[in-house]
Parts: C-alpha cells; structure tokens; sequence
C-alpha cells in the first residue's frame, strides 16, 4: 500500500496553499499537502505547529484565510462540517455523561432522522465493532477511560464518514493501554477502508500507527514520509532532530561528487559517505547518525582515517533491552551511542573512563545541508 509512490494515483485529500490566520498570528502557512484513499496519515508537530488547525479547517469548524481543501475531487469551502463526508473524534471524547454507551453511539444518527429500526442495527454493529456490546446499557462514567474511547470511536464512525479525524485520540489513556489501542485503531482502519487522519504530538505513536507522516512546524510541513524514511532520511536538522535520538556532527565539505562527499573537520571525524544531490565543496554541512549507528569499541577499526574518532567514556546508562554509551570525543564532542545488550559482551565490558573508539559504516548516517 503506497499510493503516493504513483504518480497517477489521485489523492483524496488535497489542501492548496493553505494559510489560516488568527488576527495577525499565521497559524497555518501557505501549506499544500496530499493525503490518499486509505490511507493512516499522522499529522506530527510540538504544540503550537498548527496541526490541530489544520484537522479542524478539513472537519469545516474553520476556515481558511486562503487556499483550497479538496476532497474526493470537490472542493468543500462552502459545504457545512454536518454535511461534510468527514468524523472528528476529539481528546476528550465528548460523550454526553446522562446518556448510555448505545444512544451515545446513535446521538448523530437521531439527529440525522434516520429511522429508528435502522439505529438499533447500526448501534448493533459498532458496538460489535468496538467489542462493547455488553457495555451497551452503561453510562459513560461506569467506562474505563480505553472504554470510553471505544464508545466515542464508535460514536464517530456510526455515521459512517469516508474520512476520520483524530485529534490527540489516546492521549487520556495510560500507556500500556495505549500501545494496545494504537494496534486496535490500525486495525479498525483496515478492516473498514477508512482514511484516518491523527494529529499527535507524540512520535512513538505516529511511527506505529501511520502509513506516512507530516512532520510540522511554525505552520508549515517539513517533510512528509514513511516512518522508516523520516527516521532514516530526515530531510533537515529539525526533522533530525525532533524524531527521535540523534547525534548531529558539523564540519565543512571538503569534497563533493558522483554521489559522495567527504565532510573534514566533523567534530574530529573525518566523514565520507554517500550522499544525493550533496551540497558543494566549501559549504558548511551537518551529519546526521542515530545511536545505534554509532559503534564504541576497544579496538581500532580497520580503516581508522575516515568515518572514526577516539575519546573516553563518560557515561554509561543499563536500559535493560540496551545499555547506552556517552562518549566524549576528544574534540570536546560528546556523543550518544547504543548497543543492544544482547550483542554486548558479558565478560570485560567497556567501563566508566576506558580510551574508546567511536566509528560507523559509510551509509550508517545522511547529510543535513542546513
Ligand atoms: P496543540 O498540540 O497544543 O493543540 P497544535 O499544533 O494543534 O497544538 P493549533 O491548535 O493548531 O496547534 O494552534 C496553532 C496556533 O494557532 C497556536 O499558537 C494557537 O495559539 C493559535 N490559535 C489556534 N486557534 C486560535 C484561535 N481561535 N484564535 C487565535 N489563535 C489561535
């Protein structure tokens, strides 16, 4: 599944150069996006980015200053948020305390006038769906919190929209229950074709969930990718940064071409690796490399010139699953490496304060040319 891999393959969601200002704060920033059929997009960004904005003018509770949000081939500018083929389930869940799980579930249909056979059956089916239908005659605060996210999940795909919005939707749940949650939404999703839209600000989550993600600052999007390739090829030291352990080693180009570079000066590295469209010989340049990248080792590496420094231990942290190494290098850098224990030795391993060396393969890291 990866539509927006083809180039003839019609998005569903397309918003257009879209600005929304507040008085003279620009919350969203002339930000044009694709999102397809099918698809579970996360929405990414600390608080503040406008992400929430954005799932709020596609749910039509507002409008954009400028710009274009079409969907499924209409643009839906003049079309009203009950009329529009689109859910939002927010944080709190909303659900009205004095009703049951079931008339909480079948509220929007009432309103819609559907009859009243037909609510029972649909009520039926989503709480099958949410695997509460012996919860049916409960009031909401006889619920788990999981629960009542179920009853507003439910709630929010009885009337059946092509696309649901989610704002921050397991923020109220502990976290065991959370990564199980994370597993029953995706499979929700699946089962019934959705398109769902998340906005979070927790990346672990929108890492497991989405089939891609936005990653959003200050109103604008800057870089939209699978999981694997924000992580592995962030396209800027935020999106470096922001996801994510990762260590940022800055030098100069001293070398550039046919796909390769070679940085100097890198925080005591010498780097050489490849590196698409890299930036010129001369020009400043980061490198990006996550910890689990990075080796520490006693020994020298082979070829010690490049792609390796030395420096000490100065911390070491036992994760259980993996131990965590700070080495500082001896231009003063200090760098953050991890190694699973389980490929760790078990006799003489390296302590507090020992000489190390600190060293990767040539494509363990990608170029940051701001
Ligand atoms: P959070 O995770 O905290 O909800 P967010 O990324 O979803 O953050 P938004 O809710 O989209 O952020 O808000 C983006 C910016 O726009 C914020 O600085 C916010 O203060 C501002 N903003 C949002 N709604 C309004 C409004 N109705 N009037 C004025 N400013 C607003």
């Amino acid at each position: 599944f990866a539509p927006w891999t083809d180039p003839d393959a019609k998005p569903f969601i397309t918003f257009r150069n879209v600005t929304k200002r507040f008085g003279d704060f620009t919350a969203v920033d002339d930000l044009t996006l694709n999102i397809y059929h099918r698809e579970f997009f996360a929405l990414l960004g600390a608080s503040g980015c406008g992400k929430s904005t954005l799932l709020r003018m596609l749910a039509g509770f507002e409008r954009p200053t400028s710009g274009e949000i079409i969907l499924d081939g209409q643009d839906i500018a003049g079309i009203p948020p009950y009329k529009r083929p689109v859910n939002m389930m927010f944080q709190s869940y909303a659900l009205f305390p004095h009703m049951t799980v079931e008339s909480n579930i079948g509220f929007g249909l009432r309103q819609d006038g559907m009859p009243k056979n037909e609510i029972a059956e649909r009520v039926a089916q989503m709480l099958k769906l949410v695997k509460l239908e012996k919860f049916a005659k409960r009031k909401p605060h006889q619920l788990s919190g999981g629960q009542r996210q179920r009853v507003a999940l439910a709630r929010s795909l009885a009337k059946r929209p092509k696309v649901l919005l989610l704002d921050e939707p397991l923020g109220a749940l502990d976290k065991k229950l959370r990564e199980e949650t994370q597993f029953e939404l995706m499979d929700l999703q699946q089962d019934l074709g959705l398109t769902f839209v998340v906005v979070t600000h927790d990346q672990e989550e929108a890492m497991t969930m989405a089939d891609r993600i936005a990653v959003m600052s200050h109103g604008k999007v800057i870089q939209v990718a699978t999981p694997a390739e924000i992580y592995e090829a962030p396209n800027s030291r935020f999106v470096a940064d922001f996801i994510g352990d990762v260590n940022i080693l800055d030098g100069k180009v001293s070398a550039s071409g046919n796909g390769r570079i070679e940085l100097a000066a890198s925080d005591g590295f010498t780097i050489r690796t490849a590196a698409a469209d890299a930036p010129a010989a001369g020009s400043a340049a980061g490198f990006a490399i996550r910890p689990e990248k990075l080796k520490v080792s006693r020994a020298a590496p082979t070829d010690a010139t490049v792609n390796a420094a030395q420096g000490e231990i100065w911390d070491i942290g036992y994760l259980g699953d993996m131990t965590v190494f700070y080495v500082k290098l001896d231009s003063g850098k200090v760098v953050k490496a991890s190694m699973l224990n389980a490929q760790r030795e078990v006799e003489n391993p390296i302590a507090y304060d020992e000489k190390v060396w600190v060293s990767f393969g040539e494509t363990a890291g990608v170029v940051l040319k701001d």
